[in-house]
């Protein structure tokens, strides 16, 4: 069977001979048609409103690959597999047939989904599924709509509910993208309502791909981004988010650590265990969005200077 592999995830298993500075936390997968996804979101190169090469996903490169030939060495090197799928026809029996090989070398599968139904869910957990991605991506209705989500904003969030019933609290993993165009406060409400469904959440940054119809678009600031990410490690937390940040001028308001000692850890990459995502939206020369290891995490009060009310 087909599919597209990410090209650091081939490169680890001798696949492909390219170098890999932060080596990949999981092998990363992506389901495969030569037209893409029939789903039209404007933001994304699988789309088919996307004039970009099918071999992207966001800035990253994914050949394709015959699963049966790549899985023995992806079990010898990885612990896990994130599976991510597209709208295509019968998409959803090739899935339950790839989770079902990947299990059966050991592997353990993130699948991420576009809303099925729950009787799907049920059967991916028995063939080996522990975590679902939901790729809710805007942090509006509003914004859903304007690029183009094949499904409602509600619809994901009702989905990721059954899946928490399904996979458990804090084993469905909701993606959202930071910069698609909504405002600070709509990200904190988004965040908060999918921590209170018992998900958690995973941050990306906008990247434009050239070809896409938002290609044109400016990437977030890394100041905004950050205030993301500190936001949504606070309500992971369990924290205040007003207390901590000033949401009017998307800023840090405390000007002590007590409480935030772990602030670093905010800038982690956030989704599944293992998962890092290295230069998924960044190239390796500039300072990362999401950090792929906590060996290279600036210090805590270096990151609360940087993001205090009042510094730059
Ligand atoms: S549903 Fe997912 S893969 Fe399909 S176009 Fe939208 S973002 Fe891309």
């Amino acid at each position: 069977m087909l599919v597209r592999a990410s090209l650091g995830t081939l490169a680890v298993i001798g696949e492909e001979d390219v170098k890999t500075l932060i080596r990949p936390g999981v092998a990363y997968l992506l389901q495969y048609s030569e037209q893409g996804c029939l789903a039209g979101c404007l933001f994304c190169a699988q789309s088919s409103s996307s004039r970009a090469s099918k071999d992207l996903l966001s800035r990253v490169i994914w050949p394709t690959v015959e699963l049966e030939k790549v899985v023995p060495r992806m079990a010898r090197v990885f612990e896990r597999a994130c599976v991510q799928s597209i709208i295509k026809p019968r998409f959803v029996e090739e899935l339950h047939e790839i989770v079902r090989t990947l299990s059966s070398h050991g592997l353990r599968v993130s699948l991420s989904t576009t809303p099925v139904p729950v009787e799907d869910l049920e059967l991916f957990k028995q063939e080996g599924v522990d975590y679902l991605g939901v790729g809710l991506d805007a942090f509006t209705p509003e914004l859903a709509a304007r690029v183009n989500k094949p499904y409602p904003f509600e619809a994901y969030l009702d989905f990721a509910r059954r899946a928490v019933a399904v996979f458990g609290r804090g084993r469905v993993v909701v993606h959202l993208i930071v910069g698609l165009g909504e405002g600070l406060r709509d990200a904190v409400e988004t965040i908060k309502r999918v921590y209170e469904v018992g998900c958690r959440v995973s941050l990306f940054a906008f990247t434009p791909v050239r070809g896409t119809p938002m290609g044109g678009q400016p990437r977030p600031s890394l100041r905004y981004y950050r205030i993301v990410q500190v936001a949504s490690f606070l309500v992971s937390r369990g924290l205040p988010v007003e207390r901590f940040l000033d949401l009017d001028e998307a800023c840090v308001r405390v000007d002590s650590l007590e409480g935030l000692e772990d602030l670093p850890k905010a800038l982690l990459t956030s989704g599944c265990p293992g998962c890092n995502r290295p230069y998924y939206t960044e190239s390796p020369r500039e300072e990362p969005y999401n950090y792929p290891s906590d060996a290279l995490l600036p210090t805590a009060r270096d990151v609360l200077l940087r993001l205090s009310c009042g510094a730059n």
